[in-house]
């Protein structure tokens, strides 16, 4: 059974088979078999030379783009998408953008009207509905902190007192206001509930938000 074998080092360092016979004045079945092993050689070098560029092909995909600052803690807890990315997929302010340069989907933001019905929702009933959205969101991020903010904002709506037949909302407005809500990421929800939060709330919310982006899980 003919086996290839590789090429012994003092093989390799014969010289290349002659052109014209120039430098193989001995000729005959030797040359043959010279040229049949820098064949082989050669072949052997293309087949190592392919399984490398197979290994290459495995490694994980190296995003063209470097991230950005923006991009820090994403999903959960990165800045918006960058405009620039989204539009033309590069950006010239590179890793100093403060925006995500990850792939989100299409943003959907508050409307003027879903803005202001949150500005003048009375407190308590504000911060229901920011932790009720908050907590849908908590066992996908799985970060354990994520379930102590929920746990936070609810306790401070109850000691605000939640009114949610007081508010002059109607129930489809409310639905379609979750339902936006619902597109922010944690850490951006957690920064709508810091507009209205004061105090020791409002340190406690900024720590959260920083520990989701800055610091691995
Ligand atoms: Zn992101
Ligand atoms: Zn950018």
């Amino acid at each position: 059974m003919a086996v290839f074998e590789c090429p012994q080092p003092e093989q390799m360092l014969a010289p290349w088979p002659a052109f014209g016979g120039n430098h193989n004045p001995a000729g005959g079945a030797g040359s043959t078999d010279l040229s049949a092993t820098c064949n082989g050689y050669v072949q052997g070098l293309e087949a190592t030379r392919d399984s490398r560029d197979a290994s290459f092909a495995m490694q994980p995909e190296v995003p063209e783009e470097p991230l950005s600052v923006g991009s820090l803690g994403h999903p959960i807890a990165c800045r918006r998408p960058c405009v620039y990315m989204t539009k033309n997929a590069e950006c010239q302010n590179g890793r100093a953008c403060g925006f995500c340069h990850c792939q989100h989907p299409r943003e959907v933001k508050l409307d003027r009207d879903q803005r202001a019905m949150l500005h003048k929702l009375p407190y308590g009933d504000f911060l229901e509905i920011i932790s009720e959205v908050l907590e849908a969101k908590a066992a996908e991020a799985a970060r354990p902190i994520v379930w102590e903010a929920v746990r936070m904002l609810e306790e401070e709506a109850k000691l605000a007192g939640i009114s949610v037949q007081g508010h002059d909302l109607n129930a489809k407005a409310l639905k379609r206001l979750k339902k936006r809500l619902a597109h922010l990421n944690v850490v951006s929800l957690l920064a709508l509930a810091n507009r209205r939060c004061q105090g020791s709330m409002s340190t406690e919310l900024v720590q959260i938000a920083a520990e989701l982006r800055f610091q691995a899980e």
